[in-house]
């Protein structure tokens, strides 16, 4: 009875201090379409976990090939919007101003995008009437055993010219498929940023399911008795740095700060890979550090 109160009691106090020992990870998937090796990913951990060690002089997390946390990095469709728009040189920050921007970028190539569509359409309304008048007179000439020299070579120009316009149209379309595609991005960034921020969410074509999703660029779980830090989106090294010490400060209990240069702000908002002010009077108060 005793020794199970004993172990009771070490557990709960285990879980009510993370600081005595050390908690362990691993790094799990790491998907290549980052552009980052495992070993770079390996690296970026292992300085995010070091950042809450130094405050107290000692390691609050261990890297261990049998780790407690297991450390993921999941390429999903924010990333891909985020990297289809870098791409395309837009300038991307979780900010208001960066909102704004973005948002009247989106309002100009929608509207661009609306004015070449109804081009289009007036386009290849007008070529085929033009393929259908080719075809009447072509059949025509071949019901009456065929056409003297001056309409043949009028009709087989008039062919090479069609042929050339529908290249041509079928080039714009494929630009207009590039514009639709970078407008949906732009909307998913959008969507993103103006969750944070309770600003208006704008809504194009099928990205409806995308609304409503909670931004998130990590996240940490512990489910079933598993622990796991994912992360799906950065736009820089510093900042996958500074969202796995995020996700590092939720696997110690800590929970989000109102303090914006804290690393448990809920937004990623800096390049600053240290424990702010804040974050280190959470920590010590989480570790009963007076
Ligand atoms: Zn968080």
């Amino acid at each position: 009875m005793l020794a199970v109160l004993i172990i009771l009691a070490a557990i709960f106090l285990r879980t009510v201090s993370p600081c005595q020992e050390p908690l362990t990870y691993r790094i799990g998937k790491v998907d290549e379409r980052f552009g980052l090796t495992r070993q770079e990913f390996a690296i970026a951990v292992d300085m995010a976990a070091a950042m809450w060690g130094k405050p107290l002089s000692h390691e609050l997390f261990r890297e261990n090939h049998n780790g407690t946390i297991e450390i993921n990095l999941v390429y999903d469709y924010r990333q891909e919007a985020t990297d289809n728009l870098k791409k395309l040189n837009f300038t991307i920050n979780n900010t208001k101003d960066s909102y704004g921007e973005l948002k009247s970028r989106w309002e100009r190539l929608k509207s661009e995008y609306e004015q070449k569509n109804a081009a289009l359409k007036v386009s290849f309304s007008a070529y085929n009437t033009r393929v259908d008048a080719f075809n009447a007179e072509n059949k025509s000439w071949s019901w009456r055993g065929g056409a003297p020299e001056s309409v043949y070579k009028r009709l087989t120009s008039e062919k090479n010219d069609l042929n050339s316009l529908r290249e041509n149209l079928q080039m714009q379309q494929d630009e207009l498929k590039k514009l639709t595609d970078t407008i949906n991005s732009l909307v998913i960034v959008i969507n993103e940023i103006a969750t944070n921020y309770n600003l208006d969410l704008v809504n194009y074509q099928n990205t409806g399911n995308i609304l409503g999703h909670e931004f998130c660029e990590g996240l940490y779980e512990y489910k079933n008795r598993k622990q796991s830090i994912t992360i799906y989106q950065f736009d820089n090294d510093y900042r996958l740095v500074r969202v796995l010490a995020h996700e590092f400060g939720h696997a110690l209990g800590l929970k989000h700060s109102e303090d914006q240069k804290a690393i448990m702000y809920r937004l990623i908002q800096s390049d600053i890979i240290e424990l702010s002010a804040d974050d280190i009077t959470s920590l010590k108060a989480r570790c009963n550090i007076h």
